[in-house]
């Protein structure tokens, strides 16, 4: 066995016992890197050089790709997009901090789409990257590099975001898990803003125990971000041991269920993960989410607002790219965002700044608003009498690049995802089987309530055991 190919949970274990060293395990990624990053395209930059050094100074760690919108100081952090082109970051992020702090280094930046808004990764303009179990297809995205690494064996784990499925839609797309936290679970500070009010970033691994272990080095309150609560992060990876899907009551929602435009493989291999956790002693209870039809429109106005928002310092001043063009202040505000945002993130800021304006704040941005605390309701309700659902991560597997052309069937990746993003909630993608024929992974998604990571690691970990 290589290096490159240990998970997390191998890499300590390796590591304790002095088997091999931290510069080992990134000179054996290095060389994976080399070998199939042409082809794949996971990585944007790797600084082979930094990554060493790291390394020695830091015997034991094991090394994590970073998605390109997380801040680590002395790198680029383009966030996929031309307008942050020639930007270093001055500071680490909380997680990059916090990963350090628990045995972790940050060793190369992964692609995305850009500003993570998109489900395929087409949407970088740092260039394409392919699915490794089919290199004519798309990773999935926003975190598609990430995915691509972490299915590739060109990282040991990875770190994603998700705002509305960026994590779990690719995890699904490339045979990883993908855990989004609940929200405030994890900082933000560091970690360049779509949309502040679902943004979360979370671990992709190569197995569920290590997204624990990711996970519980990446938790925790931060001064810097008021959202994350002060309360000790519960250690996931302990609370794994013995975990069973004996007892659990595993809600079905028929909304997810009965959804059309859901693919016959996708719907086979979710059948499938329910029928096994059911021999394995989970209940099933057929569950009703009334409101899950309103979360694709809810979304589409809430996030696009906050973009528009979000994306309004990049004005050719502060950071990255500034048009040669400009004449004067408001041609170097317009020049710069017109040359360095691409098509998506224009259309984003479009809709997100006419949702916003005044005589059309109330019936969209308000009204939406209203919608979604009408939606996390619905998850309030459910999770008195479940323990967790279990609904499909997307709804097809990995598509061709190039296949899907129109912004709207793109969005309907994210329509299982969604509305666990917008209540709040915690939710996991586990790798459930593959499908016939084209032979493309796909995983099945579990959800449970605010702040219960604890129960949902567990249940994957039950679920990861009988799914093999
Ligand atoms: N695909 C969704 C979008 O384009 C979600 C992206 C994300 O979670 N960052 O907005």
């Amino acid at each position: 066995m290589e290096l490159f190919e240990l998970g997390i949970k191998e890499a300590q274990d390796g590591l304790a016992k002095g088997e091999f060293s931290s510069r080992d395990i990134v000179e054996s990624v290095i060389a994976r890197y080399r070998a199939r990053n042409g082809e794949i395209g996971a990585y944007v930059t790797f600084d082979e050089e930094g990554a060493l050094a790291l390394a020695d100074a830091n015997p034991k760690a094991v090394p994590v790709a970073v998605k390109d919108l997380i801040n680590v100081r002395g790198q680029p952090c383009t966030c996929g997009s031309k307008i942050l082109e020639g930007y270093v970051s001055p500071y680490d992020a909380t997680v990059i901090r916090n990963m350090k702090a628990h045995g972790f280094i940050p060793c190369g930046r992964v692609n995305m789409d850009e500003f993570a808004m998109g489900s395929s990764t087409e949407n970088s303009a740092l260039g394409v990257t392919r699915n490794p179990y089919d290199l004519s297809r798309v990773p999935g995205g926003s975190s598609g590099g990430s995915a691509a690494a972490v299915g590739s064996d060109m990282c040991i784990a990875a770190l994603g975001t998700d705002t509305g499925g960026s994590i779990r839609q690719p995890a699904s797309f490339c045979n990883c898990v993908g855990v989004k936290p609940s929200y405030g679970r994890v900082s933000r500070y560091g970690v360049t803003a779509f949309a502040s009010s679902l943004d979360q970033v979370g671990p992709m691994t190569k197995s569920v125990e290590d997204a624990a272990i990711l996970l519980g080095a990446l938790a925790g309150h931060d001064e810097m971000d008021g959202t994350t609560p002060r309360d000790p992060v519960p250690d996931y990876a302990a609370a794994l041991e013995g975990a069973t899907l004996k007892g659990v009551r595993l809600g079905l929602p028929k909304e997810y269920l009965e959804v059309g435009g859901l693919d016959p493989e996708v719907k086979r291999i979710t059948d499938d993960a329910i029928a096994k956790c059911a021999r394995a002693g989970a209940e099933l209870v057929e569950v009703s989410l009334p409101h899950t039809e309103y979360a694709m429109a809810v979304y589409y106005i809430i996030a696009p607002a906050e973009a528009s928002a979000n994306l309004a310092r990049f004005d050719g001043v502060r950071y990255g790219h500034r048009s040669a063009a400009s004449k004067d202040v408001y041609s170097l505000y317009v020049k710069s965002r017109a040359e360095g945002f691409g098509p998506e993130v224009k259309r984003r800021i479009i809709m997100g700044t006419y949702v916003l304006s005044s005589g059309y704040y109330d019936a969209y941005y308000g009204r939406a608003q209203k919608v979604r605390t009408l939606i996390k309701r619905d998850f309030d309700d459910v999770f008195g009498r479940v323990d967790a659902l279990l609904t499909p991560c997307a709804p097809t597997p990995a598509f061709k690049l190039g296949e899907l052309q129109d912004p709207l069937t793109m969005y309907l990746n994210d329509l299982f995802t969604i509305p666990s993003s917008l209540a709040g909630v915690c939710a996991a993608s586990v790798p459930a089987g593959f499908t016939a024929g084209t032979g493309l992974p796909v995983g099945v998604q579990f959800v449970c309530g605010s702040f219960e990571e604890t129960k949902l690691l567990k249940i994957c970990k039950a679920f990861e055991g009988v799914s093999k």
